[in-house]
């Protein structure tokens, strides 16, 4: 029987990477969407012309809590159990601080924090039912060393993350390993909008001269759910190629 690893905001990015990083792995995946339904179903195409492992594709606001109890019902109603889960989803609302409102920030903490809380409660419910699993959370260097203020609630928001990571760890342990990535620059659409000074600025500091590319994280992601990540909990690994 494969292993089941449900990944939030899937359709995309470094969430579809890491969907078909784990169906090369043989696991059968959940690809969490919020809105892009097509594009979602796109990755499980790519994915079931290439492995064969069972996938289904489920929508679901991460920052809605009756949307994530769904989700989670729906996964166990098909597969029985969840391994391993994924909190991808994110979103960034780049603005400087005077013009911040109160909405933007409660937005992003919502998507990118309360999401990850929301889903790790209801799937370590089943985790603990099979005494076993992995929760990664994929946080941000942002969170660690941001320095960008136009992004300010981005930032807390991933910084929470990674506290929460170590907090989910020791109250599932021993049971269920929880980690963190904290990526640094990688080539994605939630960067498209960004003015293309800033991104020559930001790549000059990064010692490989280039922003990451989506696999480069998922592969880390996939290893963090190994079994040879096993001693590996609470922790939090900067992917961000020297900065
Ligand atoms: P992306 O914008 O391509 O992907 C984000 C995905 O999350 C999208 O598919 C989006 O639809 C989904 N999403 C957003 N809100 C959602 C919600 N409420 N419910 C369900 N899904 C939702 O960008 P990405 O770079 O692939 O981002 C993936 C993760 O990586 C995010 O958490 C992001 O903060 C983090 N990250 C990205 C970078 C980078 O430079 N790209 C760096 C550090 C961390």
């Amino acid at each position: 029987m494969n292993k089941v690893v449900l990944i939030t905001g899937a359709s995309r990015g470094i969430g579809k990477a890491t969907a078909i990083d784990f169906a090369s792995k043989d696991y059968d995946v959940v690809i969490n969407y919020n809105s892009a339904k097509d594009k979602a179903e796109e990755v499980e195409k790519k994915i079931k012309d290439k492995y064969k492992v069972e996938t289904i594709c489920i929508k679901a606001d991460v920052s809605n809590e009756q949307d994530v109890k769904n989700m989670v019902e729906e996964v166990i109603a098909k597969f029985g159990k969840i391994d391993v889960l994924v909190n991808n989803a994110g979103i960034a609302i780049d603005k400087e601080i005077p013009e911040r409102t109160v909405e933007d920030f409660q937005k992003t903490l919502n998507t990118n924090l309360i999401g990850p809380f929301l889903m790790s409660r209801e799937v370590a419910k089943y985790m603990l039912k099979e005494n076993k699993g992995k929760i990664i959370n994929v946080s941000s260097s942002s969170g660690i060393d941001g320095y960008v203020p136009m992004s300010i609630d981005y930032d807390c928001s991933k910084a929470a993350l990674i506290i929460m990571t170590k907090d989910l760890a020791l109250e599932y342990a021993p049971y269920i390993n929880v980690n963190a990535v904290a990526p640094g620059w990688v080539n994605t659409d939630i960067n498209k909008e960004l003015p293309i000074d800033f991104i020559e600025e930001q790549t000059d500091k990064i010692w490989l001269k280039k922003f990451g590319e989506p696999e480069e994280i998922a592969k880390v992601i996939s290893f963090l759910a190994s079994d040879d990540a096993s001693f590996i909990n609470g922790e939090v690994i900067k992917i961000d190629g020297g900065y």
